[in-house]
């Protein structure tokens, strides 16, 4: 009997998963490498991996151990053609003790199937991507077990990104020009942009280039077919050795939102296909950078027809690798050099460098307004890159070497400022400092004035954020937004790769609280999603609404969630809850995922806790009826104060309208805090509100005992609880709740007022 160990042993972690692939100098070694290994460790006669065809809508044959593969045709198998066809169309892994004997099966002529008698066959899939399937067979009947189909699910879910990546390279097939840029030179004085990440930068100017590098045609042509052809592996090995150091830099950091990126352009690099383009076009008498160029241009041209959601995103990562090559090919790139002391200047920037540039400590960063979307806000924010917005052009025909300074708090550029501008701006800085920090130590934990506990917690978009966390003494993680590796990434982790992140989350604070959050994509966190855009994102399929009619891929961030947490407790909050309903089907779905760990004999968290967002007004009309049924409450003013006031929170027309002092506001917020007068530490709020010291008083003296603020405003609000007593936040609290219109409640709190 096979010892059962074997395939939980099998399932690997990414890092492992990655260590396979290093080792390998092209795709195919390291498919058959993992064939290898999956056949031995589950004792299996034969293990075969196909990958999807999006192109023929067939599955390829792309990897296999123990079947003798022909040499001179590909082996293709129509989607819904034999049991393996057939359990790719219902995505639904497929076990059979007899295979021969089941009504779907079907022999591929010359490779001897027949002699196989047991059979297991999984999909391979990332949320709605799919990727291929991989196939298990054995001699003797009835061979494989439950455990087996699992321990192979947990497999094929370890390997869909990579092997999604290989399918991406199988389908590109044609050819493209793109257009090119110049740039010029000129001065300008102050620019005023936008904020993308706040702080301030100094430095020299310097311009990324854009991704249309100039092929330098000078150098490119007459040189021979030999020196060409040299140049060209050269350029790529160089590539090669920059991506694999910068994935193992961030790797520790940043894994959950970058790593991945270098992974797609390492596969492109170890593709046979892709090289071999390159060196056949060098041959035939084209330069080295024209054949990258071309190449290049082909395999995403290809991807704008695919049919694939992520083209988009894959074609960035075609263009980032062809810049990266090309100034290898140049000699430009300077990977051992940095840019400290630069601020660098880029019409548009890939994640994947923006990373780069922060691990080669650039001082900050002014992008064009077509280059920022919201995982280059997020990566900066977290990585504390200051990044100013601007629409100027001029400011990036700047010359190399101009003295600038970046605001990136009000979203100014300073650009070669005199002696009293800099001496006004180093004033700004200084106090902007002094802000953040107070002289007064802040305490470990938040209390009021007279003693009164009130956590401070943090909110977190990154595994990287967590460490701010600790060091600003967080007492806890009172929300992690999961969305933002699916947003940065553009793409679904798997639940292992979503094990992995979670695990680092939940041990960061072991002992402290941590509240994980369902999807809550929609709205203006916005992913790749089938069918045409919608006309109102924010009222449409956004937060839980998504996890509930994508149940797979809502058991999958469940599964990870508690998996996670199998050695603590968790708290999983479910965004976007308008109804007792949702939350029912909620809860239902997380006990299914229990149940099915617990037969899996996986381990897990056994009683996590389920919380709902109060966000939306319905909520709040429900809410005793949802306290009662909730494990805990977290208030989502964001979202709370928009749905109230009808007030689009990123429509810059309306944006002075979104006031969470509004009266209409205050009186939900308290009665969310009645309904759990009883029990507040079932309460929390997280929302911007939190961290308005302003409204401090107001939010204590309701009753609220949990906030949950960014890690940097964490020392500022503890310092800001300790001036207050719970007498005086009560006090407070009644008579903002007895205002009857927003001029009251603003000149009550001494806040500007504004037009209505
Ligand atoms: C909120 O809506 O207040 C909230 C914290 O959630 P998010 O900002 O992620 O929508
Ligand atoms: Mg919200």
């Amino acid at each position: 009997m096979r010892n059962e160990r074997d395939s939980i042993d099998l399932i690997w972690n990414v890092a492992e998963l990655a260590s396979l692939f290093e080792k390998k100098s092209t795709l195919e070694g390291f498919l058959s490498d993992v064939v290898r290994l999956i056949a031995a460790h589950m004792q299996s006669d034969v293990c075969s991996i196909y990958l999807y065809d999006a192109f023929r809508d067939s599955l390829v044959l792309r990897a296999s151990y123990g079947l003798q593969l022909p040499d001179d045709k590909q082996v293709e198998l129509r989607v819904g053609e034999g049991i393996t066809g057939h359990s790719f169309a219902e995505l639904r892994p497929i076990r059979e003790a007899d295979a021969p004997s089941s009504p779907h099966f079907k022999t591929i002529p010359g490779l001897n199937e027949e002699e196989f008698r047991s059979f297991v066959a999984v999909p391979i899939r990332r949320g709605p991507n799919r990727i291929g399937i991989m196939v298990l067979q054995h001699r003797q009947p009835d061979h494989f077990t439950q455990t087996d189909t699992r321990a192979m699910q947990a497999i094929a879910s370890q390997l869909a990104t990579t092997l999604e990546n290989a399918e991406m390279l199988m389908q590109l097939r044609r050819v493209a020009p793109l257009p090119q840029r110049q740039y010029e030179t000129s001065t300008l004085s102050i620019v005023r942009g936008q904020s993308v990440s706040e702080g301030f930068a100094e430095g020299r100017s310097v311009l990324l280039e854009d991704r249309a590098v100039q092929i330098a045609t000078g150098d490119d042509q007459g040189a021979d077919e030999q020196e060409g052809l040299n140049k060209l592996s050269a350029a790529l090995e160089a590539t090669h050795k920059q991506l694999e150091s910068l994935q193992r830099e961030i790797e520790d950091d940043l894994s959950d939102v970058a790593s991945m990126i270098f992974t797609a352009h390492l596969l492109m690099l170890k593709d046979q296909e892709f090289v071999a383009s390159m060196e056949k076009l060098v041959r035939n008498g084209s330069g080295p950078q024209a054949a990258v160029r071309s190449v290049v241009h082909r395999y995403v041209e290809l991807l704008a027809g695919s049919s694939n959601l992520r083209s988009q995103e894959k074609a960035q990562d075609l263009m980032d690798l062809e810049h990266r090559i090309l100034r290898n090919l140049q000699g430009t790139v300077d990977e051992g050099g940095d840019y400290t002391g630069q601020v660098v200047l880029a019409a548009d920037i890939y994640p994947s460098e923006l990373v780069r540039i922060v691990a080669q400590n650039a001082e900050g960063l002014v992008i064009a307004e077509g280059g920022v979307t919201a995982h280059i806000s997020i990566l900066a924010r977290s990585l504390g890159l200051p990044v100013v917005l601007c629409k100027e052009p001029r400011v990036f025909e700047l010359r190399d070497n101009m003295p600038l300074i970046l605001d990136a708090f009000q979203g100014n550029l300073y650009v070669d400022p005199d002696d009293e501008a800099r001496r006004q701006l180093q004033a700004m800085r200084d106090s902007a400092q002094s802000e953040g920090e107070s002289s007064r130590p802040v305490p470990e934990h938040g209390l009021t004035k007279d003693g009164t506990p009130v956590k401070v917690m943090a909110n977190i978009n990154l595994v990287f954020d967590v460490k701010l966390a600790g060091r600003n003494k967080a007492e806890g993680i009172g929300l992690y937004r999961s969305e933002f590796p699916f947003i940065v990434r553009n793409s679904f982790p798997t639940e292992e790769e979503q094990y992995h992140i979670y695990r680092k989350i939940l041990s960061a604070m072991p002992n402290s609280e941590t509240i994980l959050r369902t999807l809550d994509i929609g709205g203006d966190k916005m992913i790749t999603q089938p069918g045409p855009p919608e006309r109102n994102p924010f009222l449409g399929f956004r937060g839980i609404r998504f996890s509930l009619a994508n149940t797979d891929i809502f058991k999958e961030q469940l599964r990870a969630m508690v998996r996670a947490a199998a050695d603590q407790h968790v708290n999983i909050l479910l965004p976007m809850i308008s109804s007792v309903d949702e939350f029912h089907r909620s809860r239902q779905i997380l006990n299914d995922c229990l149940a099915e760990l617990e037969l899996e004999h996986i381990p897990h968290c056994e009683n996590p806790s389920l919380g709902i967002m109060v966000e939306l007004p319905s909520a709040v009309e429900c809410i005793d009826e949802l306290a009662a049924r909730a494990d805990f409450l977290s208030i989502g003013t964001n979202d709370l104060v928009m749905y109230m006031l009808a007030v689009d929170r990123t429509n810059e027309r309306v944006g002075n309208m979104h006031k969470h002092h509004h009266p209409a506001v205050l009186r939900a917020l308290a009665r969310t805090a009645e309904a759990v007068s009883t029990a507040p530490e079932k309460l929390s709020i997280c929302g911007e509100m939190a961290a308005d010291i302003r409204m401090l008083p107001f939010l204590v003296g309701i009753g609220i005992r949990k906030l949950s603020v960014e890690p940097r405003l964490i020392g500022k609000m503890k310092l800001a609880l300790a001036d207050i007593t719970l007498d005086y936040a009560r006090r407070t609290a009644l008579e903002l709740l007895s205002l009857r219109d927003i001029a009251e409640v603003e000149k009550y709190l001494g806040i500007e007022p504004s037009q209505v």
